[in-house]
């Protein structure tokens, strides 16, 4: 489905380059997408005063997960939510691999998040070897249920699950509707056996890794998912706007 868009801008894009974004590109949202969240660098999140309306959202890429203390260039959720910024992104598999973030840790982001009223969106999937080895499930179980350790039933509306598998993200390799639609199906029964069907029933997911312009139509096809993360497509203003209108 195509209800939530999440864009990931990465570490690219200086101010003065969302301004012209912003001024390039024009939303016309069909009535099936609800939510288009803009996840920016840090710097550019002050955006989200300006531009932020019913459709239209910000979101932090990242977070400390303390309050505040002696965490040189870090930053804490107070500052983001200072903004009115309301989605942050967390355990994305870039974080994971270069920051040496743990499920533990992440789970800690969550319960911050959580804390400051954000939606959290917990990015999880597995590498080509973990897939190839038949082990998507026993990654997926691991990830979400320490990720959401201690969370409650009644936060999960709070959480989006971004299911990006490794091996797709930044590769200019998407997953297979069939791929993508197994692998949200067991998360749905992951969060199911954790909390409640009801609970499995409702959950978001999105799917992520090397969506564009092309292929967004046909992963917008898969009702198991609510809808996409994009992160390089979503830089140029023109080709985003043919994934959202
Ligand atoms: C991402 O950064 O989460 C992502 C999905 O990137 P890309 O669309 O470039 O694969």
């Amino acid at each position: 489905m195509k209800e939530i868009v999440i864009s990931n801008f990465k570490m690219n894009m200086t101010d003065g380059q969302i301004v012209e974004y912003f001024s390039n590109i024009s939303i016309k949202a069909d009535k099936t997408l609800k939510k288009l969240v803009f996840c920016v660098p840090f710097t550019s999140l002050h955006f989200a005063e300006k531009y932020q309306n019913d459709l239209i959202s910000f979101g932090a890429q990242n977070m400390h997960e303390e309050e505040f203390g002696s965490y040189t260039g870090e930053i804490s959720a107070n500052m983001i939510d200072e903004f009115g910024v309301k989605y942050v992104l967390l355990g994305h598999s870039e974080r994971r691999k270069n920051f040496n973030e743990t499920n533990e840790k992440i789970n800690k982001k969550i319960k911050t998040a959580l804390k400051h009223g954000m939606t959290a969106i917990l990015c999880v999937g597995e590498t080509l070897q973990q897939r190839k080895r038949n082990q998507t499930y026993e990654v997926l179980r691991l990830q979400i249920g320490s990720g959401l350790d201690e969370i409650y039933e009644n936060e999960l509306s709070n959480i989006i699950i971004a299911y990006e598998p490794i091996w797709a993200v930044g590769t200019g390799k998407v997953a297979e509707n069939k791929d993508i639609e197994e692998a949200s199906l067991l998360i749905k029964k992951i969060i199911s056996e954790h909390y409640s069907v009801n609970a499995g029933n409702n959950l978001k997911i999105v799917y992520g890794g090397s969506v564009n312009s092309k292929n967004c139509k046909q992963i917008f096809k898969i009702k198991t998912i609510s809808g996409v993360l994009i992160g390089g497509a979503s830089l140029d203003s023109k080709e985003f706007e043919k994934i959202i209108c």
